[in-house]
């Protein structure tokens, strides 16, 4: 990983307010590859928004761009998206 490489657990605080839910726990599919794992195991890139992509084979899973109080998210990347309600109270 280099410095403006992370992983998923760094969103783990912007995530939960999106989703109201623990979502590092979440398993995602990739829409690429069909790899499912973690969020909070995906690679974490910052910049003008955040880029969560595939650790096994580096394609976009979601995009979110922070503006003031607005959030746009991108979930094109991902085939799905799993949250055990249980796990995430
Ligand atoms: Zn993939």
């Amino acid at each position: 990983m280099d410095a403006l490489m992370l992983d998923g657990n760094a969103a783990a605080g912007l995530l939960q307010e999106i989703f109201g839910s623990e979502m590092t726990t979440a398993v995602g599919t990739c829409h690429a590859c069909g790899t499912a794992g973690e969020v909070g195991g995906v690679f974490l890139y910052r910049g003008a928004g955040l880029v969560f992509r595939c650790p096994q084979c580096d394609a976009v899973l979601m995009k979110i761009v922070v503006g003031g109080t607005r959030r746009w998210i991108d979930l094109r990347g991902l085939r799905a998206l799993e949250l055990d309600l249980e796990l995430g109270t």
